[in-house]
């Protein structure tokens, strides 16, 4: 008998998913997807003749499987990339992540200085909350400056005392004196055709036993029996892989799960080139409203006498960016906790964590892979490396 298999959403694990069981001849497998197309904002478009997507999107992988699964399908090219922070109080550049050779570089550097000389080790290992832990590495001065606003802005919080778990802003990453050792020991790489990912994305529809349907109503019936609505027909599936928020399949508490979203906008420059060379993004860490901006042609190579931007704004449109708060991560452990041990629930939303990126949505759907060729599989929560809250 074949098995069959549902995956909900179409983005990078929905994706990756379809492509791994394709593998599976006794699979059965049908994907749906609420927009008209694969891929989420991984999807590359064009503007103007720039290809983009949805805020930047390369690789940055520890995982060689996860680079190579990839690159067969889409060829990468691995990148340099290389990030600065604008401060406004200095009207300066400086490296992003901080870096101990810029305090040279700040007009208020025998204050910061001194405090940093006072970090308080225990304060730090301590540190219940991402403002106590900044403040006591860093010193208020550069909290100030690269923390506070920044922070406020991407998670719409007046206060960073509410960001209670580190996933966002891991301890031990605070200031530097050499790149970040997580970017050196990482593979960071684009798709070398212009239509970036999108073959990732279309080339499932060549597998015989993946029935993908776009635009496409999705309500639970009893989820217990496996038994779902899709465009108003009762469907029975063995196992499902679900990519989208869990709290999706409680009616009741649908929506209970909080987000920030993302506005996006493209804007066309008359140069070829905007950001030095070797410069691919910029952040924004005071009053302005977007976070930070990106030169799509440093990842994509397009030539073209313009260059496009992308930048981004904070807002309540979209689910984008599960928050870093203990509170809304137990409760979405809670539903994922209660999920029968045939449903799969991955990707950023479906985990719940921001710090599921492109790379773990690989990672975990090659998980499943191995975890479903052995019969008596069990454990909704089988990805154990995304658990912790640290
Ligand atoms: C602005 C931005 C920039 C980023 N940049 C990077 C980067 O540079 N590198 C990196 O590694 N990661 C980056 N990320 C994160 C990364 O892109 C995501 O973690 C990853 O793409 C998430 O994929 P996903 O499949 O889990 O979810 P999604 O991409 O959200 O896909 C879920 C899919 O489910 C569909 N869906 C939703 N509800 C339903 C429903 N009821 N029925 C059917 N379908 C439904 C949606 O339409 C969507 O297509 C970025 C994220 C953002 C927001």
């Amino acid at each position: 008998m074949k098995k069959k298999v549902l995956i909900v959403g179409g983005g990078m694990a929905g994706c990756a998913s379809a492509h791994v069981l394709s593998n599976k001849k006794n699979f059965d497998i049908t994907l749906i997807e609420k927009s008209s197309y694969l891929g989420a904002g991984v999807r590359t478009f064009t503007y103007a003749g720039h290809p983009y997507t949805f805020g930047p999107r390369h690789i940055l992988t520890q995982s060689k499987e996860v680079f190579n699964y990839i690159n067969k399908i889409t060829p990468l090219r691995k990148i340099d990339m290389n990030y600065l922070s604008f401060i406004e109080k200095d009207n300066q550049f400086y490296n992003f992540p901080l870096h101990f050779d810029d305090i040279k570089k700040m007009p208020d550097k025998k204050k910061i200085k001194k405090e940093l000389k006072n970090r308080n080790l225990i304060k730090i290992n301590n540190a219940k909350n991402l403002e106590d832990y900044w403040i006591n590495s860093i010193g208020k001065t550069l909290y100030g400056k690269f923390v506070d606003k920044y922070n406020k802005k991407m998670w719409q919080v007046e206060s960073n005392k509410l960001i209670d778990t580190f996933g966002w802003s891991p301890k031990g990453a605070t200031i530097k004196s050499g790149p970040r050792k997580a970017w050196q020991t990482s593979i960071c790489a684009y798709p070398k055709k212009l239509n970036g990912y999108n073959d990732f994305f279309d080339k499932i529809y060549n597998y015989k036993n993946v029935k993908i349907k776009l635009n496409t109503d999705f309500e639970v019936h009893k989820l217990k029996q496996k038994s779902f609505y899709i465009n108003g027909k009762i469907k029975k599936f063995d196992i499902v892989i679900s990519t989208i928020s869990p709290d999706f399949y409680y009616k009741k508490k649908r929506n209970t799960l909080k987000y920030i979203g993302r506005d996006f906008h493209k804007i066309v420059m008359p140069s070829q080139n905007v950001l030095p060379k070797n410069v691919s993004f910029l952040y924004y860490t005071n009053d302005e409203t977007f976070t930070r901006i990106v030169e799509f042609k440093k990842m994509t190579l397009h030539k073209s006498k313009t260059s496009l931007i992308g930048l981004e704004i904070p807002s309540r449109n979209g689910k984008h960016y599960p928050l870093p708060f203990k509170s809304e991560i137990n409760k979405a452990f809670g539903f994922i906790k209660s999920f029968p041990r045939w449903f799969f629930s991955i990707g950023r939303a479906g985990t719940y964590r921001y710090a599921v990126d492109m790379d773990d949505c690989v990672e975990q759907a090659i998980e499943i892979g191995k975890i479903i060729n052995n019969d008596n599989y069990s454990s909704p929560l089988p990805l154990k490396k995304w658990q912790d809250l640290n």
